[in-house]
């Protein structure tokens, strides 16, 4: 599981420095239940702003830190002044910041792009799940690869064991 906090406080940051303004916003959820989007950004007409993360993007350990913080970036992006869309200021936000932190901020990022499938797909695409014996932290592979076949030799990237089962789907 991410930090949240650390990487919302890191993104945040990371734009500010930048000298980029961003909107007011009043609160942060982790959308439990939407398996179409990454994230979402809400205008109120306060003129506040509220920000949903996909609960996968922090609890997948297949979706790298970096490419949560994109997708809280994009997110964070929609809030200055002129952003809803994709296009002209936001667009261009997400360029700078994309050429000095190396990000990949886009309008739209298929799953392929964060290291798994597309949230249509089902656990029926993947080949094998690989479960800790004493953590209970779940991988799913879709093709045979080193890890899939020397998994006994490999360490839970949570808890540190060499504990992996493999059962193929
Ligand atoms: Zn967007
Ligand atoms: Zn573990």
């Amino acid at each position: 599981m991410k930090d949240f906090e650390r990487l919302k406080n890191e993104c945040i940051q990371e734009v500010t420095r930048l000298g980029i303004q961003l909107g007011p916003v009043t609160s942060w959820s982790i959308n439990t239940r939407a398996k179409s989007r990454w994230g979402l950004c809400t205008r109120h007409p306060d003129g506040t702003y509220s920000i949903e993360i996909a609960e996968s993007l922090l609890t997948d350990e297949r979706i790298s830190e970096q490419s949560c913080k994109e997708t809280m970036i994009h997110e964070l992006l929609h809030t200055c002044k002129g952003c809803m869309r994709h296009t002209g200021t936001w667009k261009r936000y997400a360029e700078v910041i994309n050429a000095y932190y190396g990000y990949h901020i886009k309008r739209v990022t298929e799953g392929a792009e964060k290291g798994v499938e597309n949230y249509e797909g089902t656990a029926e695409q993947y080949k094998y799940v690989f479960t800790c014996g004493n953590c209970g932290a779940t991988i799913y592979r879709k093709r045979d690869s080193k890890f899939t076949r020397n998994y006994r030799h490999y360490g839970c990237a949570r808890c540190g064991a060499v504990a992996w089962s493999r059962r193929t789907l």
